[in-house]
């Protein structure tokens, strides 16, 4: 049987069933305990990533990320709300994608109202490597922008809410993932919503859903 995928989470998998890729913050001294086997990402995130400490965790995150379970790249980004100013995460951001690029993993991406500071970095530095946007809760029309600008979206519990803006983006859309970050609501939850916004059974979205992560080429 298919299972669940989880893109993104920041909890220990505990259920059957479900894949679900782990995201740890090196910006905490959980790689001293990092799982060899469970698939993980690991990056630095932009609530807790500072230039100080930028060149001792590159250190660590240019060998952990070598890992074969170090599925993804991140979650790294930028978020104008939270942590370093804008220029300084830019900087973060950038070291991580060149790692990303270096070991040809893909990039898992937090976002907060900085989306073309994004693009424009994704332009510039021309990434080849796929670069996944989690937790999309915005409008269709950027999630459209986005998509057309080559980047892959994950979305979470936003999709059960009544104003979920990206509805009708999902309805059409077939290359994209499902997470639950740190949110209470089950990944069963969130594939049920999505099954439903796209007419179509659990199974084939499952199925779906594996066949784009297969496409990454990560199992
Ligand atoms: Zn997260």
């Amino acid at each position: 049987m298919i299972e669940f995928l989880d893109i993104h989470t920041h909890k220990t998998a505990t259920k059957t069933g479900i894949t679900s890729i782990q995201s740890l913050s090196l910006t905490n001294d959980i790689f001293l305990a990092m799982p060899k086997k469970k698939p993980i990402s690991i990056g630095l995130h932009p609530w807790y990533a500072t230039i100080d400490k930028l060149e001792l965790q590159m250190k660590y995150l240019t060998v952990l990320a070598k890992q074969e379970n170090v599925k993804l790249i991140g979650e790294c980004g930028l978020d104008k709300l939270n942590g370093e100013r804008i220029e300084n995460q830019i900087l973060i951001l950038e070291r991580q994608i060149e790692v990303a690029e270096e070991l040809n993993k893909p990039i898992i991406l937090h976002c907060v109202k900085a989306f073309d500071e994004l693009i424009a970095i994704k332009d510039r530095l021309k990434v080849k490597v796929p670069m996944i946007i989690h937790g999309f809760n915005k409008s269709e029309e950027l999630g459209k922008q986005l998509v057309v600008k080559g980047f892959h979206l994950s979305f979470g519990s936003a999709v059960l809410k009544e104003n979920f803006g990206a509805a009708k983006l999902i309805e059409e859309l077939d290359n994209f993932y499902l997470e639950t970050d740190d949110s209470e609501t089950t990944i069963e939850e969130i594939y049920h919503a999505v099954a439903e916004l796209k007419k179509c059974s659990v199974d084939q979205l499952k199925a779906l859903i594996f066949a784009n992560w297969k496409k990454l080429k990560l199992v």
